[in-house]
């Protein structure tokens, strides 16, 4: 059994939390210092993790303002020291002295980077520094909450918490009208819940909520439990921590033997499924043996999806047996591959519910 590092802490604040019309907002950094400064004075040992680069970036620059691709990328060039620079200083007005790191997922995914990236982390631990993450988003831009997740399993954080501007994950869509009530606690990922975070979810939303159940499987399954919260309160860290009954809790998983493969968690979850594939009976025992599914053991192909992007792989009866990095695109998988094709290999997807990853 591995035991997860239970004081440090991720915490992720996303751009709309932090930022508004380019600028940030200077009472919400506050909030964010006075949150962490907290965290420090219960014991806690916080890492934080901070968007906002592009939406600084963009306004700086009269031909960015809604880039994406390069231009997107250059408008993070331009946001994230401006980003960086003003929560340094508010932190260290709180008496908290801070360190940038810039990373990418690859960092904490590659082994030999991952030594360096671990260094890093655990001597501004010990000297008492504050580190500030983002994606070194002028290298490619993804997600924060997806790293975030991958980062709190990487450091065996015993939290991770995921501000956000709504309270939690809730029985149904607040803005529909009627009643929804908000979900306390989350024992077990299950695809019923993910549809609750918007859309279908195998249409491939990149929304607000979906990305941050994409992390959730990705934290909860490195054994990191995991609050999404609302970011009004600055004492959400503790009582997060301390278990108290704020947004959506989920439960870790149990991690027993060796810790979880962080490549694998994000070839499987790092964004929402784009489509799936229902497995023959053939491909059940493939599954069930952790080998390669080949389009022989595969009856039918959901969504649009490439090659490269996560799908889920399905049961006859539609029961989500395991979610992966598909290797071929739906035209392909429907029209094109020989019957030994290895559509995922065993390291491509982990098994829902029977996986330690
Ligand atoms: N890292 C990006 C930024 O700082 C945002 C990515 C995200 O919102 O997840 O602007």
């Amino acid at each position: 059994m591995v035991t997860p590092d239970e004081d440090r802490v991720v915490l992720k604040i996303g751009t709309t939390s932090l930022v508004t019309d380019g600028r940030l907002e200077p009472e919400k950094v506050e909030r964010l210092c006075a949150a962490v400064r907290l965290g420090i004075r219960a014991g806690l040992a916080p890492v934080v993790v901070t968007s906002g680069a592009i939406a600084i970036g963009r306004t700086r620059h009269a031909a960015l303002g809604d880039a994406n691709g390069a231009g997107q990328q250059v408008a993070a060039a331009i946001g994230q020291g401006l980003l960086y620079g003003a929560l340094q200083e508010t932190f260290a007005s709180y008496g908290l002295e801070t360190g940038q790191v810039l990373l990418t997922p690859y960092d904490l995914i590659e082994a030999d980077r991952g030594e360096r990236v671990r260094a890093t982390f655990d001597e501004m631990r010990s000297l008492g520094v504050v580190p500030i993450v983002n994606e070194n988003d002028a290298l490619g831009v993804r997600n924060n909450d997806v790293l975030a997740a991958l980062l709190s399993g990487f450091l065996r954080a015993g939290l991770l918490v995921l501000l956000t501007n709504v309270p939690g994950l809730y029985d149904r869509d607040p803005q529909l009208g009627g009643k929804a009530t908000r979900i306390g606690k989350v024992a077990e990922l299950t695809p019923q819940l993910e549809a609750l975070a918007g859309g279908t979810v195998v249409a491939g939303g990149t929304g607000g909520m979906q990305m941050k159940l994409s992390a959730c499987w990705i934290a909860t399954y490195s054994g990191v439990r995991t609050v999404i919260a609302d970011t009004a309160d600055p004492a959400v860290l503790v009582a997060a921590r301390e278990g108290a009954d704020i947004g959506t809790a989920f439960a870790p998983r149990p991690v027993r033997g060796a810790w979880p493969d962080a490549g694998r968690l994000w070839r499987a979850f790092r964004t929402p499924p784009r489509g799936a594939v229902t497995c023959a009976p053939a491909g059940l025992m493939a599954i069930e043996h952790r080998q390669a599914l080949r389009r022989i053991q595969v009856t039918t192909a959901r969504g649009q999806f490439h090659a490269g992007d996560v799908v889920d792989i399905t049961g006859p009866d539609a029961t989500l047996l395991a979610r992966g990095s598909i290797r071929y695109p739906a035209s392909a998988v429907e029209f094109g591959c020989e019957p030994g094709t290895a559509l995922l290999v065993g390291s491509d997807y982990v098994r829902i519910r029977r996986d330690a990853p």
